[in-house]
């Protein structure tokens, strides 16, 4: 029996391991892929009170490795089902647990366009610091208003040898810093209250379709397409134990608790004004010392 199952190690569920490893407690982190969250992807991180710039991949790894120092357990494993008992059925095996957090972030959104699943790894792509080394000398697109589409947009600007930013609006959701950036770049150019419609190419990605909210099209000869429309929650294999509100997002009383008891929520994964990395390691703070509250509250 595990004192806490934290499901999701990104910042949120790292964070909530942290306290509760800490605290002596006997805790299992269940990731199913890589430690880290959306988080590692972000090429640099600079509005972390007291860090003034750092990699997402270093802040993560940071994290990561100051969590196992604890003794912490890790197991790469896909949560299938929780159950009211705090049962953990997972694709591999079965654990229980006094009290079980829930992290698990969310995923990259997908435009859902055509050719976008052939595309993928061959000029799409949900990552510039994964991919944007491909892209030397090349011409790539970004697509996206916000923090991560601008981010992605200086990243490869360093690389590439011209950087589209397409946006559906005509204001960026994003900080203002970041664009200020983008705007002193000679090879970007933004292009504004348009939408990629078409993919193009025969073994990769060759060009793209842009719409503009008047209707008229345009192509566009680029190497790739950086996809970063923002991230979607995945949390329907837990709607015995949470309320999910209608885009996915877990409901979230007192910021942490769900309806059911001793199960909690932590991070972008919940209902929630802002997601960042700020606001995900305050989740996981507070769940897992809500928890053990509330655990010692049942002793
Ligand atoms: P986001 O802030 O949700 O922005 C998503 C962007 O994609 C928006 O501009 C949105 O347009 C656009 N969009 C959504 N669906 C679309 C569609 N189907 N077609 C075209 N465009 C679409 O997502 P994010 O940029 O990934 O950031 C997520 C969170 O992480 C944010 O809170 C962000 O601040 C944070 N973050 C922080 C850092 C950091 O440096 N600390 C780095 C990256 C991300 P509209 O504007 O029209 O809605």
């Amino acid at each position: 029996m595990y004192d806490i199952i934290i499901v999701g190690a990104g910042p949120a569920g790292l964070t909530s391991a942290l306290y509760a490893g800490r605290a002596n407690k006997k805790v299992l982190v269940l990731e199913a892929k890589n430690y880290g969250g959306q988080i590692i992807n972000a090429s640099k991180v600079e509005n972390y009170p007291g860090i003034e710039s750092i990699s997402g991949f270093d802040y993560a790894t940071n994290l990561y490795n100051q969590v196992k120092k604890l003794g912490v357990e890790i197991k790469y494993e896909t949560v299938l089902r929780i159950e009211e008992d705090r049962t953990v059925i997972t694709d591999k095996d079965k654990y229980q647990a006094r009290a079980v957090i829930i992290a698990t972030g969310a995923a990259n959104r997908k435009l859902n366009i055509e050719r976008e699943q052939d595309f993928m790894g061959k000029g799409v792509s949900y990552c510039a610091t994964c991919d944007g080394h491909f892209y030397k000398n090349k011409i790539v697109a970004v697509n996206g208003g916000g923090n991560t589409a601008l981010q992605e947009a200086i990243y490869l600007s360093d690389i590439a040898d011209k950087v589209y930013l397409i946006h559906r609006r005509d204001e960026f959701r994003g900080e203002e810093a970041y664009v200020s950036e983008l705007k002193g770049k000679d090879n970007v150019e933004f292009i504004f209250n348009s939408n990629v419609v078409e993919l193009n190419g025969d073994d990769k990605l060759e060009s793209i379709v842009i719409k503009d909210n008047g209707g008229n099209t345009k192509e566009l000869k680029v190497d790739g397409l950086f996809i970063a429309i923002g991230q979607a929650p995945s949390n329907e294999a837990f709607s015995n134990v949470v309320d999910i509100n209608d885009y996915g997002y877990i409901e979230a009383i007192d910021d942490v608790r769900t309806k059911t008891d001793c199960i909690y929520v932590a991070g972008d994964t919940r209902v929630k004004e802002l997601r960042q990395l700020t606001t995900a390691v305050g989740d996981g703070s507070i769940a897992a010392t809500v928890a053990m509250k509330e655990m010692r509250k049942d002793n």
